[in-house]
């Protein structure tokens, strides 16, 4: 495909999550999912909470028993009383008829329901508990996800299309079939929910599988067979580098293409790892292609023998720390600001040049040169740090830069070009 500078974004209906749009012409939405046992209100709010301040416009928690349900209208009390209007989801298997029958101020209380199809019930309690989900939608007024999964997959409907496969002349392989069912489980659950009564802008689809190739296939189909959102995202992606990558492979090219209004990045964090590093990936996916802004990036040289020491690594580090820590406040006080680009580099080689292109950037010594480092903002070269408080001073001009520039959004509206850019990729802070 040749790359033409901008992004079209394929045509879909605009849902509402709560107060936040999903699919039309809205920005592509960064949503996670807490990890704690949802009937413990306090971790759950806290996670919730920490999860909403990484930047998470929508937060999906699990709801899977009279315990968990019967808390969800506190956790979101708690999260209005704290300042935190982030949007929630339910998640729902096997149960989730009961439980919001059961349970009205969780049915109320949540933004949006997920189902799965292929968990929803068996045999003939199937279409009769999925309708119970729907009607309840319809009375909330909620949207829901159809959210289907390559390892829950409805195994009726997978029999019955193995059986009408093996009859055919040209019978699909394995891997075909298993992608159409994905598809056709989505799609054939969406127009269940629409007959019932849903209104076509109150379903989002997802037919998550956990093979980037597979995933690729799969929405690329799903694109061009429906004008529902569609929720993006490699199930199952795994731990550390291995989840990154493959989430990033797979959602960059769907992006790229114009698929995806919602994206969430399912990593397996570390032990004692924060959950919010699966919102931190994808801001960053969404950001480094130029889709939308969230907080100011450091570009840093990735060092090499001109650099014995850590001193240029760790201060890279520390930005990009401090200015991923001050979003929470700047976002509020400073709007544009996220749009900002710092250079950290190691040495005179590409330092100067590369610090020139960012808005603010400082070229530090390398080994063997003057034990200086030029700053330079806006391409101008202000000042020249030395001595044992490089770090401290680089940060007080970063901070400097931003009260002097950011104050009501200056920014953003020069660099951006809002009106024109809007239309194709529309760019926000969160
Ligand atoms: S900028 Fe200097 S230190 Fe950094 S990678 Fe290039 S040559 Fe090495």
């Amino acid at each position: 495909m040749e790359y033409t500078g901008k992004i079209k974004r394929r045509n879909c209906h605009r849902v509402l999550i709560g107060h936040v749009p999903v699919g039309g012409d809205s920005p592509v939405v960064v949503q996670s999912m807490t990890n704690t046992d949802t009937a413990d209100v306090d971790s759950t709010v806290r996670q919730v909470y920490e999860l909403w301040q990484a930047g998470s416009e929508v937060v999906r928690i699990t709801v899977n028993s009279p315990e968990a349900a019967a808390q969800v209208g506190k956790i979101r009390e708690k999260l209005d009383a704290m300042g935190c209007d982030v949007p929630l989801v339910g998640d729902f298997h096997y149960n989730g008829h009961k439980l919001l029958a059961q349970y009205p101020d969780c049915a109320q209380a949540l933004a949006k329901y997920r189902i799965n199809p292929g968990n929803v019930g068996k045999g003939s309690k199937r279409d009769e508990q999925f309708a119970a989900m729907i009607e309840t939608a319809i009375r909330y007024d909620k949207p829901v996800r159809i959210g289907v999964n390559w390892g829950s997959l409805d195994q009726a409907k997978m029999v019955r299309m193995m059986d009408e496969n093996a009859k055919r002349a040209e019978p699909m392989s394995s891997d075909v079939l298993m992608r159409e069912a994905l598809i056709q489980s989505a799609l054939e659950s969406a127009a269940q929910a629409e007959a019932l009564g849903l209104a076509s802008d109150h379903i989002i689809i997802s037919c998550k599988v956990s093979n980037v190739q597979d995933l690729l296939l799969v929405y690329r189909d799903l694109a061009s067979r429906c004008e529902y959102p569609l929720h993006l995202g490699l199930t199952e992606a795994g731990m550390g580098s291995k989840g990154i990558v493959a989430s990033t492979a797979a959602l960059s090219l769907l992006l790229q293409e114009g698929i995806g209004d919602t994206i969430r990045v399912s990593l397996t964090p570390e032990p004692n790892e924060s959950r919010t590093k699966e919102v931190v990936v994808a801001q960053e996916i969404l950001q480094t292609m130029g889709i939308r802004s969230f907080t100011p990036l450091v570009t840093a040289c990735p060092g090499c023998g001109r650099t014995t020491s850590t001193f240029f690594q760790e201060l890279a580090q520390k930005i990009q720390r401090y200015l991923r820590d001050q979003m929470p406040v700047w976002r509020k006080q400073y709007p544009g600001v996220e749009t900002m680009s710092v250079a950290v580099m190691g040495c005179v080689v590409n330092g100067p040049g590369e610090s020139k292109l960012a808005n603010i950037g400082i070229s530090l010594p390398g080994t063997g040169e003057i034990p200086v480092a030029p700053v330079f903002v806006d391409g101008e070269k202000t000042v020249t740090l030395k001595g044992d408080a490089i770090a401290e001073e680089f940060q007080a001009i970063v901070e400097d830069y931003v009260q002097k520039n950011y104050a009501e959004g200056g920014k953003l509206r020069q660099e951006f070009k809002l009106p024109d850019q809007a239309k194709t990729i529309p760019i926000r802070a969160v």
